[in-house]
């Protein structure tokens, strides 16, 4: 069975998400937990909390199908030790919000070098960012999403997200989120089941399907490979119709929160039904 959705907005409150995701004819949503471009928010309080459990419970649509996604402030891999931190703490706190929302799952992008440590150094403290979170933190997955590579942000490989799993300190709350505009602009390709299935068997021998816990499903404005990161309605971009029917007729992606992150947000609903259209 496959859980569509979107990334629906939290204005007015984050209780307001599940009745945004029913409106669309949702199965899953994502969110962020508070303003994703302030570091700062003020915390939970315990009404707010009872709602969104409320109102989730109304619309029908289970916790594990919901992939609340961190501010993009956060790079976890800053090169800067006290910018680092201030990430991290962020980040801790982002984790902690998800808990009390009783969510199991945080989607983040692993961070960026800024052009000031070599790739592999990133990747090291991105580690360590994690792996401190998951100490001090409990029930969480943290789910890596792979990114375009624009920039100099780091997630562009699948061996970038392999490394991070392979040294995280508990593997069983981490995995990973991937977004299919992301994944073509860095070079993936997904147009025809040849390449599908040549894309997918690499994601299986370097990640593993097991640490796959969501997808964003995005067409791509940019051609394959190009590492630059815009998204496009599905089907009218340059990935095209075809992969999103492989991906709608994938077992491997069954149960697993797929979320439209797509521009124009006034026809998620019709992107939806278009999509779920395409099982056969
Ligand atoms: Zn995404
Ligand atoms: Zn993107």
């Amino acid at each position: 069975m496959k859980y569509v959705g979107a990334h629906v907005s939290i204005a007015g409150g984050v209780f307001n998400a599940p009745l945004n995701a029913q409106k669309i004819g949702a199965k899953a949503f994502a969110i962020f937990t508070k303003n994703q471009r302030q570091w700062n928010a003020k915390p939970l309080d315990k009404e707010s909390i009872e709602k969104f459990k409320q109102n989730l419970n109304e619309v029908e649509i289970e916790p594990k199908h919901i992939l609340p996604h961190d501010s993009y402030l956060i790079n976890l891999g800053h090169p800067d030790s006290l910018k680092r931190e201030k990430s991290l703490n962020a980040f801790i706190d982002e984790v902690q919000r998800c808990e009390q929302l009783g969510l199991d799952k945080l989607n983040f992008h692993p961070g960026s070098h800024l052009k000031l440590i070599g790739e592999q150094e990133c990747l090291d403290l991105i580690v360590e960012s994690m792996n401190k979170t998951l100490e001090i933190t409990k029930d969480v997955i943290l789910v890596i999403e792979n990114t375009a590579g624009q920039g100099s942000n780091l997630g562009y490989k699948f061996e970038h997200l392999g490394y991070l799993i392979n040294n995280s300190i508990d593997k069983d709350r981490v995995g990973v989120c991937i977004d299919t505009c992301h994944a073509f602009t860095s070079g993936y390709d997904l147009r025809d089941y040849e390449a599908y299935t040549k894309t997918w068997d690499k994601f299986e021998e370097i990640v593993g399907f097991k640490y796959l816990k969501g997808m964003h499903l995005n067409d791509s404005k940019p051609d394959l490979g190009s590492r630059v990161d815009r998204h496009e309605s599905i089907g009218v971009g340059k990935i095209g119709l075809e992969a999103f029917k492989y991906i709608m007729n994938d077992k491997r992606m069954d149960d697993i929160p797929l979320i439209l992150e797509t521009i124009d947000d006034t026809i998620w609903e019709q992107e939806i039904k278009l999509l779920y259209s395409l099982i056969d």
